[in-house]
């Protein structure tokens, strides 16, 4: 296997990015002059270090671009929400060896009962080696994953909140609230769902308010568990946004329905949830002594540009909508993965024109039908007679193998194929981890380079080979006779042809060194 590093190429210190002009952005203010702006410290700031910012930065370390991820908190977040890390969430893990770290601080579930909460049994031989969800403390992934970042050579700061920024031709300068001036060749919002990044850009963020609002906290409670049991499978079979549920040592994880939708930067207090306890169940089951409390809405918003010049957004800064399907930090991470060898390749100057471009390209669709099953999953989730018997009808419709593996590939994100133009179906999809003759596929692409998997062993990635792996292996099992891998493990090509090749390396990765 070919596997030369990235040393070959000019450090990020004399960067040989293609220059673009801020005259191109509309409505940015013409360039200071090069004598009055700082030095460009970094290569890229994040704003927000929460899981999209920390994954980010560890994919642009991996093409040694400076990056410094500036986060407003201090302290990591005092609530402790398990979030569910889908398939192809776990398949980025393990291509990145991240996978064995993190397995250990979570728990494996089947990949099923994802759609509406409807209960149905994970569809026969979903195509992955990872087909489970992980369960793992929201908290304990972003320290996980921060930590990654920072062992590739990241620098994090806490306590710094981007207050304003400006945008020239050769890079941003950032503003933290405390009026310090950092600069960098490029910003990215990954500053969660009110980003600050997102309003300063002044892009668009249609979509539709809150219409209803949750309580979510983890409490103890005064009643024994077997009369909490039989209450909650009552009231839940109409009120689906309810539930009382051990958390172990005496404590409660307990979610109900709030009185209406509220200012919420405000958190909830423990009378909220005693009144809408008593509400929704007829007691409050003497819950006491709360760990923390906290409510979300099910707004609904994707941003109008993922770009304006040099300032990008990911995660929940360009798009938001209910947890229903636990689909946010995911799709979160996976803008990151997207994102993450692009942006670098700019940065390095081996970008074909429009690389940068394909993030939106690719990801915004992405974004568009996440908030589209949400919504429709949020309609199911009503006690209206008309959405229970579509909910009745598609618990039916189910049963069918197909239609149960269709939404659960759409919700692990294992079904998404990119547009790359006509070709087979495999074309645009991810590969899955299959077995080589080094081991696993997925532990090939650890240094987030592109790979050639070539069975007919008379291919070559020629002048290439500074950002693309070569491994000839006849024996790796797929029924096509070789392909080429993008970073993020997408297929970019699909073929037996070195000239066809070419012209498809040269999409993606460039120009040849030689
Ligand atoms: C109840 C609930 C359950 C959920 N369950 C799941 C689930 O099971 N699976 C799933 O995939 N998703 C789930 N989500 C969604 C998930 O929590 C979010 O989508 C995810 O946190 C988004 O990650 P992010 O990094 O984009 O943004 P955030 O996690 O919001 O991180 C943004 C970071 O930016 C920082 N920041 C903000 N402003 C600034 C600034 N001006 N300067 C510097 N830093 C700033 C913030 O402090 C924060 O650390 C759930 C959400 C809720 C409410």
């Amino acid at each position: 296997m070919d596997s030369p590093q990235f040393t070959a190429e000019p450090s990020s210190n004399d960067t040989v990015e293609r220059d673009f002009t801020v005259g191109d952005v509309p409505g940015l203010r013409s360039p200071a002059s090069g004598a009055e702006r700082a030095p460009l410290m970094f290569d890229v700031i994040i704003a927000g270090c929460g899981p999209t910012g920390a994954m980010l930065a560890a994919e642009l370390r991996l093409h040694d671009v400076r990056v410094l991820v500036l986060e407003k908190e201090t302290e990591p977040k005092s609530f402790v929400r398990i979030v569910g890390l889908h398939i192809r969430s776990l398949e980025l893990m393990a291509m990145r060896g991240l996978l064995d770290r993190i397995l250990g601080h979570g728990r494996q579930r089947p990949a099923s009962g994802f759609f509406a909460a409807i209960a149905k049994p994970a569809p026969k031989g979903l195509d992955s080696a990872h087909a489970y969800l992980l369960g793992i403390p929201q908290p304990v992934i972003e320290r996980l994953l921060e930590e990654h970042a920072i062992e590739l050579g990241a620098q994090v700061r806490h306590g710094c909140a981007v207050a304003g920024f400006e945008q020239d031709d050769e890079g941003v300068t950032v503003e933290l609230a405390d009026g310090e001036q950092l600069r960098a060749r490029y910003l990215v919002g990954c500053d969660g769902a009110r980003s600050t990044v997102r309003k300063l850009l002044g892009v668009g963020f249609p979509g539709e308010p809150s219409r209803t609002e949750t309580l979510m906290g983890e409490m103890e409670v005064g009643v024994p568990q077997e009369e909490i049991t039989a209450k909650v499978t009552e009231i839940h079979e109409t009120h689906r946004r309810f539930w009382l549920r051990p958390f172990g040592e005496g404590v409660y994880s307990v979610v109900v329905p709030a009185g209406g939708v509220s200012d919420r930067a405000e958190p909830p207090t423990l009378e909220d949830f005693q009144q809408q306890l008593r509400t929704i169940a007829g007691t409050d089951f003497g819950v006491h002594s709360p760990r923390w409390m906290s409510r979300f809405g099910d707004a609904t918003r994707l941003a109008e540009r993922y770009r304006v010049g040099r300032v990008l957004l990911a995660g929940d800064a360009a798009h938001i909508h209910p947890p229903i399907g636990g689909q946010g930090l995911n799709l979160g991470v996976q803008d990151a993965f997207n994102l993450g060898w692009k942006l670098a390749a700019q940065i390095r100057g081996w970008a074909p024109e429009t690389l940068l471009d394909t993030y939106q390209a690719e990801r915004h669709p992405v974004a568009a039908d996440v908030l589209d099953n949400t919504r429709a999953q949020m309609e199911l989730l009503s006690a209206e007679p008309g959405p229970q018997a579509a909910r009745r009808l598609l618990t039916e419709l189910m049963d069918f193998d197909e239609v149960n593996r269709y939404l659960i590939e759409k919700i692990t994100a294992i079904g998404i194929r990119y547009d790359f133009g006509a070709g087979p179906d495999l074309l645009g999809r991810r590969l899955r981890d299959i077995d080589v003759k080094q081991g696993r596929l997925y532990d090939l692409l650890h240094r987030g380079r592109g790979l050639l998997l070539d069975r007919t062993e008379r291919l070559t990635v020629g002048g290439w080979s500074d950002r693309v792996d070569h491994l000839a292996d006849p024996t790796a099992v797929l029924d096509v006779p070789s392909v080429l891998l993008r970073p993020d493990g997408h297929v970019a090509w699909i073929g037996d042809d070195q000239q066809d090749l070419d012209g498809h390396l040269a999409r993606w990765f460039g120009k040849p060194a030689n």
